[in-house]
């Protein structure tokens, strides 16, 4: 399928179906003949659907593409851009939080998710958009909180917002009202309530920066999975997303005040019996992850207290 008009410049182009996750997408920005693509999707889609689409559009990947963006170095983001920098050329730009599983995207698998040896192994033949056998690639330039980045005239703030990933950042054009939000919000689709964060992020970043982001004049949010929104149905996601985070914690506050102390694996069980499960639990490393960064939140703000793995509540 080729890429989709937003608005001028600006197109989606769509991956695969991966079921929780459901299509995963990316976008190009196009003005004054260069070409940013943001978030180029997992090693196999779009792929080359990402340089067929350019090409449609009447410009070729290696003299259009000035840029290749990052709003952080998951997989089903970066596993697409050792490839897309062989057929552009273009400079690969992430936050530094983000550049080591960039670069070794086995670190992702190390570092970034909550497994047990046997979920470690059942990632090595994960086929979901979260598998790591992929190349991995050095970044040209590290993006930093403030920075303005121009592509054919029109810039860019990149807004480090730390809350899915170390190194997550946003994209926000004053000139466009646009938003390319990553996974901080709409990391699912059908409900902006639900997320989940790696162990390098943080729900209490994730909630500042959403509360900062929420003020700022949207017309074009674009997530990197989920459809885009516009206009008015802006200010629900921003709602539905930090209602997810408050209503996450609460679940787990939860879960501790009824059994009067648990672990990871207890927590997990018992919001998964439960109902209004936020997090998709297809992939089995996602709702521990979660609960283990908000305990780790829930902890610093004097709420609960731990010992050997064990939380109660203060
Ligand atoms: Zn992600």
């Amino acid at each position: 399928m080729p890429a989709t008009q937003i608005a001028q410049g600006l197109y989606v182009v769509k991956g695969k179906f991966v079921d929780d996750f459901g299509f995963i997408k990316s976008y190009l920005f196009i003005h004054n003949d260069e070409i940013a693509v943001i978030d180029p999707g997992t090693a196999g889609h779009p792929g080359e659907e990402l340089l067929n689409s350019i090409e449609q559009l009447g410009y070729s990947p290696r003299q259009n593409v000035v840029a290749i963006v990052l709003t952080h170095g998951h997989p089903d983001h970066a596993g697409g851009v050792a490839r897309l920098k062989k057929a552009t050329g273009a400079p690969v730009m992430i936050h530094e939080g983000d550049a080591p599983i960039l670069e070794e995207p086995g670190r992702f698998i190390k570092e970034r998710l909550l497994l047990d040896a046997a979920g470690r192994l059942a990632m090595k033949v994960d086929r979901t958009p979260l598998r790591v056998n992929y190349r991995g690639i050095k970044p040209d330039r590290l993006l930093k909180h403030g920075d303005d980045l121009r592509i054919g005239g029109t810039s860019f703030r990149v807004i480090s917002t730390r809350g899915h990933s170390a190194g997550h950042c946003v994209f926000y054009s004053p000139r466009l009202h646009a938003l390319f939000s990553g996974d901080e919000v709409n990391n699912y689709p059908n409900d902006a309530r639900k997320f989940f964060v790696d162990l390098s992020g943080s729900l209490s970043a994730r909630s500042v920066a959403l509360k900062s982001l929420s003020k700022l004049t949207i017309e074009y949010l674009l997530p990197a999975h989920d459809t885009f929104h516009l206009f008015e149905d802006i200010g629900l996601q921003f709602t539905g997303a930090l209602a997810g985070i408050e209503e996450f914690q609460d679940a787990v506050l939860q879960v501790i005040n009824a059994r009067e102390e648990a672990d990871v694996q207890q927590i997990a069980f018992d919001i998964i019996q439960g109902r209004g499960v936020l997090i998709p639990t297809g992939h089995h490393a996602l709702l521990p992850t979660t609960i283990s960064v908000a305990l780790r939140n829930l902890t610093e703000a004097g709420l609960l207290r731990e010992h050997e793995g064990v939380w109660t509540a203060v």
